[in-house]
């Protein structure tokens, strides 16, 4: 059996936002320490690549990239208020988006079961010829492109559950059926977008699937939601490919979100997905580090998901009890997604 594949490199540490910037190389660091401690019979680990030009442009502008290269002429570049660069920054971006495709290739190519992308900066804010929110590249965005082209690939769901709407993620396939865009993020909060009501456009229609959650959900409200919504959707899409934009930034200890989810919560979303990956899609599945802003926190959450990733844990056996705050919720996507996916 082929062994589950994660993705880290010392690189990644080379992007530096500034002093007291939350998306640190210090997140990287400690995610280090943890692959060095994986064991050889359930993890490989797989050495990243820059993309090319060609790979980016399938998500962003040609001006834009070259907006970004600039900044390595720069000590420190501002490319909106809280998406700062430094001299390695491109290069580091191009390395993030590299290295979940060579996670991609090397699971179609079936010598990685499934995978874990550590990588950063995150991506599921970045526009087609914008930077924002911490994010230079979509890498996830990408991601899918690439499947589409490469393996012909025609149903990739992306789940989103950072505490952050991806808005860029789902700007990339608002009018376009091959991907179905999956999110749960608190609401109303940056970056604003994410309303039940955005749904997509023309062909795209029905294909972007808004959880919009309270401040202060946890392990029940999330995998109630996960019940209610994200797979009876995730089921009759039947995908082809898995791609998830794990941000830990929903954890309870986060100083960004107001959330309380644990790691035992993430890793029952990320076996549930992996099931549901196993059903439809040969259990093609690649997880991407989005956000995650506490050190302690992020590294539990990575070695929770890991930990299903190599199917040593029992799986959790989580009920759907608790979580009826967010009832109103669920109705209220259920009203604007039922004509799109049944009631
Ligand atoms: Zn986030």
């Amino acid at each position: 059996m082929p062994r589950s594949a994660v993705v880290i490199d010392r690189e990644y540490l080379k992007h530096d936002p500034g002093q007291f910037h939350p998306e640190r190389p210090a997140r990287i660091k400690t995610l280090l320490d943890l692959a060095g401690e994986l064991d050889a019979k359930s993890f490989e680990l797989l050495p990243p690549r820059a993309a090319s030009r060609a790979e980016i442009e399938a998500c962003h502008t040609t001006d834009y990239i070259e907006v970004v290269q600039a900044t390595s002429q720069k000590n420190r570049y501002a490319l909106d208020g809280d998406t700062v660069t430094c001299r390695d920054s491109f290069g580091v971006g191009l390395l993030a988006v590299g290295g979940f495709l060579n996670l991609l290739d090397s699971i179609a190519a079936g010598e990685a079961r499934n995978g874990f992308a550590l990588v950063r900066p995150p991506g599921h804010h970045a526009l087609r010829d914008r930077a924002m929110g911490f994010c230079l590249f979509n890498t996830i965005a990408i991601g899918a492109r690439h499947l589409k082209r490469q393996y012909g690939a025609e149903r990739v769901l992306i789940m989103d559950w950072d505490v952050h709407h991806g808005n860029g993620t789902q700007d990339a396939f608002y009018r376009d059926r091959s991907a179905l865009y999956l999110s749960t993020h608190q609401f109303p909060f940056y970056p604003g977008t994410g309303a039940a009501e955005e749904v997509g456009e023309g062909k795209g229609e029905g294909y972007t699937v808004n959880v919009p959650l309270p401040a202060g959900c946890g392990d029940a409200e999330y995998l109630r939601a996960f019940d209610e919504i994200v797979i009876p959707v995730a089921e009759k899409f039947a995908p082809d490919w898995v791609l998830v934009s794990a941000g830990f930034d929903p954890h309870r200890r986060d100083p960004l979100g107001s959330m309380n989810v644990t790691e035992e919560g993430f890793g029952a979303m990320a076996a549930i997905l992996m099931a549901l990956a196993e059903k439809h899609a040969g259990g093609k599945i690649a997880f991407l580090l989005e956000g995650g802003y506490d050190l302690a926190a992020l590294k539990n959450s990575v070695v929770a998901v890991l930990g299903k990733m190599a199917g040593r844990a029992e799986s959790i056996a989580h009920s759907a009890k608790g979580g009826e705050a967010i009832e109103p919720v669920i109705r209220k996507v259920r009203s604007v997604q039922e004509r799109y996916w049944g009631g």
